[in-house]
């Protein structure tokens, strides 16, 4: 065991021991490549004068997201979100559209930011990500789209998607935020649906400090979001669209340019760190790694682990109180779920009731630090901590209550 002297269940940081780490270990602290390749663009940037609108760093960004996902367009933008908002406008979504509730609550958030209802869909319980044997229920005659989340870089189940919404003649687009450089059956995410939607903020895998982008085989679609993230227009003084301002500025394009030359770097650590949290892991009873798919190609950005407190003994927010008060600050991703935060817990009120394996997963997660911050010896150190805590679980448990924890704060909120 590598717990930094711990004996006793006192020496536990949240019974006033002293804590693990020195440093506080985030979920998603950027993967950020050579500093001096990254100013050197930056300068290049200043001297040219050409700040943003297509400058060259985003013109060689875009063909080499393309080249990289093997897709005709890359969009590059000023974030993800917009991104999102820009697809489902030029997909032409309109009235309902079916999303997970397990996401971000930025999928829920670019439907009804344009007044697009988000029919929230339940969750197979073993990907995470929609289940498509619930979305021909949820269809109504409103219902024009389907979007789908690769949810941490796991690709949906694309093919049993896309037959279904062939079927009823609906579109399909992908948030795939999380999975920028994953495959599924050898094809790399990006080429799926209608367009794919990236992030690359700071947190995710690969950034460009904020960004994002639509990435598309479909000329006339890539063709419109073109013109739709920029005002719409389609020349000088010639505006054909309605549009917005979607735009990624080249500092951020100078980023994405920068990190590419880290890519299998950045995944080598991930899945090092990954490695070493399942090995870590594997004979815990009742917390259970979320596993990826080594013969497919993946970033390995998210340590996603599940804690049956049955098992385990300590409920997942106790777990979650004793590794932040070990300045690890493990998060609960996506917790509550989209149905239960405004305005959508007021829409949809009964929500809950059609996802259940959405509810049970929210109250389970805990995702835990990685990422080119993280070195392996501090995630042995995690790992150990869990076995010790569960391990001792009946002499920690009547010590943790009376305190304020986690759960009991989200309480007070109503979530
Ligand atoms: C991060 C994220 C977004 C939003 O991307 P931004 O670049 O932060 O706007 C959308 N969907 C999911 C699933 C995300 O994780």
């Amino acid at each position: 065991m590598n717990l930094c002297g711990k004996a006793v269940v006192g020496d536990l940081a949240i019974l006033g021991g002293a804590k693990l780490m020195a440093e506080p270990l985030h979920v998603g602290r950027p993967n950020i490549g050579n500093h001096k390749d990254f100013l050197g663009r930056v300068e290049a940037i200043l001297e040219r004068g050409w700040l943003t609108n297509r400058g060259q760093c985003v013109q060689e960004f875009e063909k080499r997201v393309a080249e990289y996902l093997g897709v005709k367009h890359c969009i590059a933008m000023c974030n993800g979100t917009v991104a999102l908002e820009i697809a489902i406008r030029a997909a032409g979504l309109k009235g309902e559209v079916i999303v997970p509730s397990f996401t971000f609550v930025a999928t829920a958030h670019a439907l009804q930011w344009q007044e697009i209802t988000p029919v929230f869909c339940d969750i197979d319980p073993v990907t995470g990500t929609i289940d498509p044997d619930q979305i021909e229920a949820m269809i109504t005659p409103r219902t024009t789209g389907i979007i789908g989340v690769h949810l941490w870089g796991r690709p949906c189940a694309t093919e049993k998607i896309e037959r279904i919404a062939a079927k009823h003649k609906l579109e399909v687009l992908y948030d795939a935020a999380h999975a920028f450089g994953c495959s599924q059956r050898g094809k790399m995410v990006g080429n799926f649906g209608a367009a794919e939607v990236l992030s690359f903020h700071a947190t995710k895998f690969f950034n460009t400090l904020e960004g994002g982008a639509v990435v598309t085989n479909d000329d006339g679609l890539a063709e419109k979001i073109r013109l739709m993230k920029n005002f719409g227009f389609s020349g000088y003084d010639n505006v054909i669209y309605i549009g917005t301002n979607g735009k990624m500025n080249e500092v951020s394009a100078a980023m994405g340019l920068t990190n590419f030359a880290h890519l299998s770097e950045f995944i080598e650590i991930n899945q090092r760190n990954y490695h070493a949290y399942r090995d870590g892991l594997a004979d815990l009873h009742g917390l259970a790694i979320f596993p990826y798919d080594e013969s497919e190609k993946s970033n390995y950005q998210y340590i996603a682990i599940e804690a049956d407190e049955r098992r385990t003994g300590l409920s997942r927010d106790a777990l979650i109180d004793i590794l932040h008060a070990e300045n690890v600050l493990a998060r609960r991703y996506f917790f509550p779920g989209c149905h239960r935060m405004q305005p959508y817990k007021a829409l949809f009120p009964h929500a809950g009731l059609l996802l259940p394996n959405t509810e049970r997963l929210a109250a389970r997660v805990i995702m835990l630090p990685t990422g080119s911050a993280v070195a392996t010896g501090q995630v042995e150190a995690i790992c150990d901590l869990l076995k010790y805590a569960l391990g001792h679980a009946d002499e920690i448990l009547p010590r943790l209550r009376h305190r304020a924890t986690v759960a009991g704060i989200a309480a007070k909120m109503g979530v």
